[in-house]
């Protein structure tokens, strides 16, 4: 088991957001958080984190409770966190901002650039240039420089072209093949049928639906609570 999730209450403040969540993640699978806007998405993926308020319960990865973990210990344990408004440095080229971020492991500049062809070709320009999806790409593959043994996606095709959507996913397939779990954030089902393993739908902060992804995308009720 790579990620389990038990029993959590967390929020901000006072104020708990999310009810009672419990989630697993096991070794190899890519994992799909569907919800619409405010449902609690990135409140979960932060919560493993460790950057919201937990109030009870737990969250254990690889069997060790994190919850009292500072977010760095986190990272150090192998959590890459990829937050959904593409934190890159804007005055760093694509290759430093690749550099900054490596850590000993699996993934190299040479093996991100093989990975992502795209990211070589532009490897010399400015953070701040680069376009929505080129920024997306940049902001997962410095993740995998820190070489990470849990993968979290925030709403990772937010705002791209279809195009983009398509290169994303090709992405998140690969790396699944090389035995990567991710969980992953969306409100892009299409995409999300296309790389999850199994998803879970929440609604104001509870889980409303679980289950293998494919029989998920054919239930009405998937729809009506992402309001789609
Ligand atoms: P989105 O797609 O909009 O990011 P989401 O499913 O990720 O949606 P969250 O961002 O987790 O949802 O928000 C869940 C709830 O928590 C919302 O009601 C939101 O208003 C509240 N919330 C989010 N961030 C904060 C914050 N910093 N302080 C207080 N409440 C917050």
């Amino acid at each position: 088991m790579s990620l389990r999730i038990e029993g959590l209450r967390a929020g901000y403040g006072e104020i708990p957001v999310l009810h009672d969540v419990n989630l697993e993640v096991r070794e190899g699978e890519v994992v799909a958080l569907l919800g619409r806007n405010g449902a609690g998405k990135t409140t979960l993926i932060k919560a493993v984190m460790g950057m919201v308020r937990v109030f009870s319960g737990s969250v254990a990865y690889r069997g060790r409770e994190l919850i009292h973990l500072p977010l760095f210990r986190r990272a150090q344990l192998g959590l890459g966190y990829v937050p959904d408004d593409r934190r890159i440095f804007p005055e760093l080229t694509v290759r430093e901002n690749l550099l900054v971020a490596q850590r000993p492991g699996r993934w190299n500049l040479e093996q991100i650039y093989r990975l992502l062809p795209r990211l070589k070709e532009i490897e010399h320009r400015k953070g701040g240039l680069l376009s929505g999806g080129e920024q997306q790409m940049l902001t997962i593959a410095r993740t995998l420089m820190t070489n990470p043994q849990l993968l979290l996606l925030d709403e990772p095709t937010e705002g791209l072209a279809p195009l983009v959507v398509e290169e994303i996913a090709r992405l998140v397939l690969e790396l699944k093949g090389e035995g990567l779990p991710i969980l992953l954030a969306e409100q892009n089902l299409k995409f999300t049928g296309q790389v999850a393993d199994r998803a879970y739908v929440l609604e104001t902060g509870e889980v409303r639906l679980e289950g293998e992804m494919e029989d998920l995308l054919h239930r009405e009720e998937v729809a009506a609570l992402l309001a789609l």
